[in-house]
């Protein structure tokens, strides 16, 4: 399906896993009359070139920026005040800067303060992804029927958040806004405690006796299974998540922890009323997620 282009250069600083399903999206519906990108190694941005999702690449996110409509960032978030600080002083006013980080407040804390006057800062979360990274991983549905949240500042421009919302929307997207911290603290026990519950379950199997951890992987059924293949995300980007949410991870992890030793309490007392009466209420909230379409 081809649309009217809603921009006319975009640019991405990163175009991996989620910058290259984004830039899959704008070729596929000629939503762009060109796309930039730009990553570390030029190794990502010869298979970015190999693989058509670009029509100039740089290793210099400054030359990246320069007259683009809109600069989406999408690299692990360590590396956006850097970034933001390198492409500051050739940005103009009219230009819109975006990303995709998922952290928020620590977010706009590190790329703000950078930015020109006259340059909306639209920060943005697609609720999608997978395990794997790179320009070559990504796909141009990723994003069907899934929320991408958007948490600009008061005062943004609303024509900016528009257009942004616009893409997203051209992605497949459901778009919502929020509070850079009401985000952080969703996603924390959404997306954050469960990744670091699966890197802490996976991470026991270390220092089982070597037998077992040879048994646990030759019989792995699904429960397992399924936390290794969470348990391979990105090692960077999730580094970067944990450093930057700190404070609403603490919490929710915090009230898990509580949680998990009623449940030991339960066990060791032979509660099987409470065990019971948790795995049905969670067996709930399974079906509303199910039903809500986010299965
Ligand atoms: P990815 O596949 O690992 O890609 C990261 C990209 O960033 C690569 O192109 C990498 O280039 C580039 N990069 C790294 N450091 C850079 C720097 N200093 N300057 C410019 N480019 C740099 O990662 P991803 O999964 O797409 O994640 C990107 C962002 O999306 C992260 O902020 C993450 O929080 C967010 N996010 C991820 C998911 C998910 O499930 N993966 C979901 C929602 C949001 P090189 O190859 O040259 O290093």
């Amino acid at each position: 399906m081809s649309s009217e282009p809603l921009f006319g250069t975009v640019c991405f600083i990163g175009i991996g896993l989620i910058g290259s399903s984004l830039a899959r999206v704008i070729r596929r519906d000629g939503l762009a009359r060109e796309i930039v990108a730009c990553a570390r190694r030029q190794e990502t941005l010869d298979k970015t070139m190999e693989l058509g999702l670009a029509d100039r690449v740089t290793t210099d996110p400054a030359e990246a920026a320069r007259g683009a409509d809109l600069i989406v960032i999408c690299s692990p978030i360590g590396t956006y005040g850097a970034i933001a600080q390198a492409i500051a002083p050739v940005l103009q006013p009219g230009q819109v800067v975006s990303d995709v980080g998922s952290v928020k407040q620590a977010v706009i804390a590190a790329v703000a303060p950078h930015l020109p006057e006259g340059v909306a800062f639209v920060p943005g979360h697609p609720i999608a992804g997978t395990e794997h990274s790179g320009p070559e991983s990504g796909f141009d549905t990723l994003f069907e029927g899934r929320w991408c949240i958007l948490t600009p500042q008061p005062g943004t421009d609303e024509a900016a958040i528009d257009k942004v919302a616009e893409l997203w929307r051209r992605a497949g997207s459901r778009i919502d806004r929020m509070d850079a911290s009401h985000h952080d603290q969703v996603l924390a026990i959404t997306s954050h405690l469960p990744h670091l519950i699966a890197y802490t379950i996976v991470g026991t199997v270390f220092d089982l006796e070597t037998s077992t951890s040879q048994e646990v992987i030759q019989y792995s059924a699904s429960g397992f299974r399924d936390f290794t293949r969470i348990a391979a995300s990105d090692p960077v980007m999730w580094r970067d998540i944990f450093m930057n949410n700190r404070e609403a991870v603490l919490e929710m992890l915090g009230r898990f922890s509580e949680d998990l030793s009623r449940l030991q309490r339960a066990i060791r007392w032979g509660e099987a009323d409470v065990l019971e009466d948790l795995f049905t209420r969670t067996r709930d909230v399974r079906r509303s997620i199910v039903d809500a379409g986010q299965g």
